[in-house]
């Protein structure tokens, strides 16, 4: 079951949380002048153009990335991310937005490495026309990123950010997640990994922050922004989060300054709010 398409959604205002928060991760691991590698299990296409094909039919990055674009006021974790977004958009019209490998890779020395999984097959052929050329520092797998993690934890630096991003279409999803992490704890347990989940009124989704808060990571961080009311009628997604093990340890600061503003530039009703949680040794 592969019907999902990152295109739909790009630019959205959960694309703006991860990929805030996934660059604001890569900044600090590039302070150290020591290597590390990006790992992404469900890498999506790369990269989206917003005026054609799924994109630009809900338009969701209006309600996103478009609402900071013009904005002078961003705090410096948000204007480091919209400056990945206008280096994509040189002529300074916004008309693509980079998905998480192009994030990772527009802000990550040259001598890293990249390891990306997508398993659909139009995906991980764009995937493979956006970074197929960097053959020395990026490597793609078209596997089961779940799966496929096992093989290359440890990273050989032994610092790296494992990125797991599931469509979640497939409730097996949310159990996916779990494992993955335990396993990859197991082979990787310094390793700074993010998982990035919907907000829905759904009890998988309401039990897996507290799964993830069970698993045995020095630290964890919670972040979730909701841009509207939970529905009436219980459907849709009214936010998302992030969920970091061993996060670093300057991402709760940055965080507490850049989810009020996303409340008030994302906000789409009056309820519109965030949480922000930490633990174990953070
Ligand atoms: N991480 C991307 C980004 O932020 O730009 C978006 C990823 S999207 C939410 C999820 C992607 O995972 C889809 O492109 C889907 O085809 C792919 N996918 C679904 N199941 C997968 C699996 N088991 N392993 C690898 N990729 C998978």
């Amino acid at each position: 079951m592969l019907s999902y398409r990152h295109a739909f959604h790009a630019g959205n205002h959960a694309d703006v949380l991860k990929h805030l928060i996934e660059i604001a991760v890569l900044d600090y691991l590039g302070q150290k002048d020591k290597p590390y590698w990006y790992i992404d299990t469900h890498a999506g296409a790369g990269g989206y153009a917003l005026h054609e094909g799924y994109a630009a039919k809900n338009a969701e990055y209006l309600s996103g990335i478009a609402r900071l674009w013009e904005r002078s006021d961003l705090p410096p974790a948000v204007a480091a991310y919209v400056d990945v977004v206008r280096e994509m958009n040189p002529d300074g019209e916004l008309r693509f937005y980079p998905g998480s490998p192009w994030c990772a890779a527009a802000v990550m020395p040259q001598s890293d490495k990249l390891r990306l999984f997508e398993l659909h097959p139009t995906d991980f052929q764009l995937l493979e026309q956006n970074f197929g050329g960097q053959p020395r520092r990026t490597q793609l797998q078209q596997a089961n990123g779940f799966e496929g993690i096992k093989a290359i934890l440890p990273p050989p630096p032994r610092r790296g950010l494992v990125l797991i991003d599931p469509p979640y279409e497939d409730k097996r999803d949310y159990q996916h997640v779990v494992t993955a992490l335990k396993e990859g704890l197991k082979r990787f347990a310094t390793g700074i990994y993010a998982v990035w989940y919907p907000c829905l009124q759904r009890a998988e989704m309401k039990e897996l922050p507290k799964e993830l808060k069970k698993l045995p990571a020095k630290s964890w961080l919670r972040a979730e922004l909701h841009v509207q009311a939970p529905s009436a009628d219980g459907f849709g997604m009214y936010g998302s989060g992030m969920f970091l093990l061993n996060p670093p340890w300057t991402l709760p600061a940055t965080l507490k300054e850049v989810l009020p503003y996303l409340v008030e530039q994302l906000g789409q009703d009056a309820k519109a709010s965030f949480i922000l949680e930490t633990g174990g040794d953070l």
